[in-house]
């Protein structure tokens, strides 16, 4: 079997794929127990002929694919992925770049560098600020707190990377009560625990208290970063960045925002006004494989102090060839990995294909969708929006907390949408994510029809017996 018939079968299968997800269910249909009689067994005893491999994975996987790039999946934060960056992934693998340094990949490096300059004049971030290419926020918030611990031990008089944590001045880390999760586990690999956290409330909307985020930075001289973040994953809520940049300037604590989605209002006249005072902030993380619609993984990480940034980062040894001042950008002095994938040519496609106006208009009309959603779903008698739909993520219930999740069930297990649940403020509830170019007027109305099918059969049902729930067999 040669790899030009491979290549190309494969090509018809993924064709296949992304054919078939108007008409597929979106959830998966099939649950851990057939996937493993699928795909397990023992270690293969022998080779198999490629083609043969591709079409028995792809046949055995089907079933548990989740229809992720439908335009009715709406669950936790994904995104879609476009067709220039899908297909400029498709060829980052063909051409197998090893981007960690210019002389393992020249292109690779130079369209990093454009693509992330691109990135910084679309979110109107410094000029200045350095940035990395990485596996999504997560790491982003790694790379850039990495960079902030540098930067204030650095104002103490403390070399962290000479002399690591043991007797360093104790950090402290000022944040949100909804900020997300990664920063946390970020703060953990750095060395700093829960117990240097100050968390600050919320104002019920998603938003940080910045009374008492003030507050909590004047109480204290200890070196101090702030963490702050441009869209909540429930509410869509933004702190109010202009205003604790003001308070982290004053008391020269270094800014982080965790703008993962948020960040993208800034590339749209119309919502950059939710993010106003983030270009004064001292780094971001943003993901690029979420609202810009790059196939998984993609995020980045921007710096505005490039030295704390390289100091943080860089690494040397004897065999790797590094530039000096001047010489081409050396991907690896900016990232916490050292080999990795060409992140850059699928963002570079994405971006050249949507340009700057094709971005602000994919970032603007999901949130019209998820305003056109909540509309419609605050009309299906018992439902109630909890949010106020700022951007892109709508958080609802129906009734009481068995009612929404047996709603929302109800919905998933019809195959029309995919969406997730969460407890909010203790309280069971529904929240839609639009962040998939694909998303249609269409997706939104059968989604709506959805929801008021499941509202209807769970009354009928809950009329017709007065036991509890039946339970669905899920195949
Ligand atoms: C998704 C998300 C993250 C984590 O991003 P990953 O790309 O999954 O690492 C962090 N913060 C917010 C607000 C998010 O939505």
């Amino acid at each position: 079997m040669g790899t030009r018939e491979l290549l190309e079968r494969t090509a018809e299968t993924a064709i296949g794929w992304l054919e078939s997800l108007d008409g597929r269910p979106v959830g998966a249909s099939a649950g851990v127990e057939d996937l493993r009689a699928r795909l397990g067994g023992p270690v293969p005893a022998g080779p198999l002929d490629p083609l043969a491999v591709v079409d028995e994975l792809a046949r055995a996987v089907e079933p548990g694919l989740v229809a992720i790039p439908s335009g009715r999946y709406f669950g936790f934060v994904i995104g879609g992925g476009l067709p220039a960056a899908v297909a400029a992934d498709w060829l980052t693998s063909a051409w197998d770049q090893c981007p960690g340094l210019y002389a393992c990949g020249p292109a690779a490096a130079v369209v990093e560098e454009v693509a992330g300059a691109w990135l910084r004049d679309l979110l109107g971030l410094p000029e200045r600020a350095s940035f990395a290419f990485v596996p999504g926020c997560q790491t982003a918030h790694l790379t850039c707190l990495a960079a902030a611990r540098h930067h204030v031990l650095r104002a103490r008089g403390w070399d962290v990377e000479e002399r690591g944590l043991a007797g360093a001045p104790l950090i402290r880390v000022v944040l949100g009560a909804k900020r997300h999760v990664s920063v946390d586990r970020a703060l953990r690999f750095l060395g700093i625990g829960r117990a240097s956290l100050v968390v600050v409330p919320d104002d019920g909307a998603g938003a940080v208290r910045v009374d008492r985020l003030r507050e909590a930075v004047e109480k204290d001289s200890a070196p101090t970063i702030v963490c702050a973040q441009a869209g909540e994953i429930n509410t869509g809520g933004f702190d109010d960045l202009d205003d604790i940049a003001d308070v982290a300037e004053r008391t020269g604590a270094w800014l982080h925002v965790d703008g993962a989605f948020g960040l993208w209002a800034a590339a749209s006249p119309a919502l950059r006004h939710l993010v106003r005072g983030a270009g004064r902030a001292d780094s971001w993380a943003l993901d690029t494989h979420k609202w810009l619609n790059v196939p998984y993984d993609s995020g980045l990480a921007l710096c505005a102090h490039p030295d704390a940034h390289r100091a943080a980062m860089s690494v040397t040894a004897d065999y790797l060839v590094q530039g000096g001042p001047g010489d081409p950008r050396e991907p690896m002095d900016w990232t916490p990995a050292f080999s990795r994938r060409a992140r850059g040519f699928a963002v570079y496609a994405a971006l050249r294909s949507l340009g700057r106006d094709g971005v602000a208009e994919l970032v603007e009309r999901s949130c019209a969708h998820a305003r056109r959603f909540a509309d419609g779903v605050t009309e299906i008698p018992g439902c109630r929006v909890l949010n106020d739909v700022v951007l892109n993520q709508v958080l609802f219930r129906f009734g009481d907390d068995r009612t929404t999740d047996l709603v929302l069930r109800t919905v998933v297990e019809s195959g029309e949408a995919w969406i997730s649940g969460t407890t909010f403020d203790g309280r069971r509830a529904i929240r839609l994510s639009v962040c998939n170019w694909q998303t249609s007027e269409n997706d939104i109305a059968r989604t709506l029809r959805a929801f008021r099918e499941a509202v209807g059969g769970v009354r009928r049902r809950d009329g017709q017996k007065n036991a509890g729930p039946r339970r669905r067999r899920v195949s």
